[in-house]
């Protein structure tokens, strides 16, 4: 298996429209695993709630900038959510199922849940007044490929 580390790096406005826009790339990077439609799904779910919390909790819709960066290496993807808006004061809290402080609209407090659900790997740094920083990993099963290329 090839270990080489392939990286992308992408910076873009904190905009509702640029939700869609960070799941398509990371689902087209991600090609090159040759992932089920379930875990390209399972990735995509993650990737909204990341880059959902840091346009509105971090930047409170008003925009700011976010880096989204991801690596494979081998048979495991790593993504980065980075924001510079308003940091989490206690992050543990704000992992919590059901937990948010947003009550007021719609949100349910489940963003951190589905992205522990739904990848291996959750990672959340955040330091109030500078930012966030949101590791996700998701390792992937080359059995699969070898299977289907036998075919
Ligand atoms: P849902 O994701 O279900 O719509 P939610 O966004 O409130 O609701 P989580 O995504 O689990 O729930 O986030 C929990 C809380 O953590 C948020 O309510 C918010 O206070 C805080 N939070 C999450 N991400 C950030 C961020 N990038 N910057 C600042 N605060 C954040
Ligand atoms: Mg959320």
């Amino acid at each position: 298996m090839n270990q080489v580390k392939k990286e992308i790096r992408l910076e873009f406005d904190a905009i509702s429209e640029n939700e869609a826009l960070a799941r398509v790339v990371i689902a087209a990077f991600l090609t090159q695993l040759d992932p089920t439609l379930e875990e390209l799904q399972d990735v995509k779910t993650a990737i909204s709630e990341a880059v959902t919390n840091a346009i509105i909790h971090a930047y409170q819709e008003k925009g700011g900038r976010i880096v989204m960066s991801a690596a494979l290496t081998g048979d495991e993807l790593e993504v980065r959510i980075e924001d510079y808006g308003i940091g989490i004061e206690n992050v543990q809290k704000a992992m919590e199922p059901l937990f948010t402080t947003s009550p007021e609209t719609e949100r349910a407090g489940m963003g951190f849940a589905f992205m522990e659900a739904f990848m291996d790997k959750l990672e959340v740094e955040s330091t109030v007044g500078v930012g966030t920083k949101i590791c996700m990993r998701k390792k992937f099963y080359p059995v699969r490929n070898w299977k289907n290329s036998q075919v």
